[in-house]
């Protein structure tokens, strides 16, 4: 294993309770007045303002437009109603057969660990998702392995939230040991925010869970900008497939954030050298309170097909759209030049 340094002192539930909660102690942590941040008070009120320090630390002091801090910035565009913006844009509640599952594809069920995050995206297609109603207690996983079983055709669980790398690596341990008795079940997928604003999150305490299982791991890391991946990041990273796991990206691409030939090109060569395979390129899911983060599909398109022309094809994820009632993300052409 790569050496973890000073892990007490870096331990990520320590990293969760310093997260910066209000404007001005951001706007003082990168040098801004507030007067030069949006006051924003409904859209935090709506949604609150949470943002982890070791992410705020590769923002760049003086730059209210700098890329990661627009990301979690909250602005009271969000609360102008948009036609066709909604509070579930995928209707995942048409598809929430049991509380804490969600069962769209064949193959593969969701878990909704929980309903926190280390950080608040203001473009989270979930920010309005009913996590009350579907906090799954301790016993009720019970009933999500009851579901699996009886749905021989499903070979993979991917655990979402929220962000489930939240939970303790005690309740990991325990519901991934849960999974591992049906025989059916092949991989364990792990979406997570996480190991990117709060590197320290990759631990002992995870890698010796994730050696152990018999399942294979995958990690889907969100990062959407190049300024996002650090060392600490590829040191877990490493020491994540050192102990077995894959380690993949998932972004989306967000106006003012990551619209660029430039942005793109160099998260994807940042990921690489930090041991992730970008995967997938999102279009903004049609979240109420995101639209003035979205641009039209073929523009997004022309932007990948710039972007397939300055990289090889390894490196260049798959543009796609999570479009409801399809039985698999439609994947979208990035368009070539002529
Ligand atoms: S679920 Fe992911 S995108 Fe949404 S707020 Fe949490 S970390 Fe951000």
């Amino acid at each position: 294993m790569i050496k973890i340094e000073n892990q007490a002192a870096t331990d990520w539930r320590h990293e969760l309770t310093q997260a910066i909660r209000t404007l001005p102690e951001l706007a003082a942590q990168l040098a801004l007045s507030p007067a030069q941040l949006p006051a924003a008070e409904q859209a935090t009120a709506a949604f609150r303002l949470l943002v982890p320090r070791p992410f705020v630390a590769r923002m760049q002091p003086g730059d209210p437009n700098d890329p990661l801090l627009r990301q979690v910035l909250a602005d009271d565009i969000e609360m102008q109603p948009t036609a066709g913006y909604t509070t579930d844009p995928l209707d995942e509640g048409e598809h929430n057969p049991q509380k804490g599952l969600v069962h769209k594809y064949e193959r593969r069920v969701l878990v909704i660990t929980t309903g926190t995050c280390a950080v608040n995206c203001r473009y989270c297609f979930r920010r309005h998702f009913p996590y009350g109603d579907n906090q799954l207690a301790q016993k009720e996983w019970d009933s999500v392995v009851a579901y699996i079983q009886n749905h021989p055709e499903v070979n993979e669980v991917i655990l979402s939230g929220g962000d489930p790398l939240m939970l303790k690596d005690s309740q990991l341990r325990q519901h991934v040991a849960a999974m591992e008795q049906l025989p059916q079940l092949k991989r364990l997928r792990i979406h997570s925010r996480l190991p990117v604003v709060i590197p320290s999150r990759i631990d002992r305490e995870l890698l010796d869970w994730v050696r152990q299982t018999r399942l294979d791991v995958v990690f889907v890391y969100h990062a959407n900008h190049a300024n996002e991946i650090d060392d600490d990041i590829a040191t877990g990273v490493a020491n994540l497939k050192q102990a077995g796991a894959t380690v993949l990206n998932q972004g989306v691409i967000l106006k003012g954030v990551n619209d660029s030939v430039t942005a793109q090109v160099e998260l994807s060569e940042a990921l690489f050298a930090a041991g992730i395979l970008p995967y997938y390129m999102f279009t903004l899911d049609p979240i109420e309170g995101g639209a003035h983060f979205d641009i039209p599909i073929s523009e997004a398109q022309q932007l990948m097909g710039k972007v397939a022309e300055k990289l090889p094809g390894y490196l260049v994820p798959r543009l796609a759209k999570e479009i409801p009632g399809r039985p698999a993300k439609t994947l979208f052409s990035p368009k070539l030049s002529d």
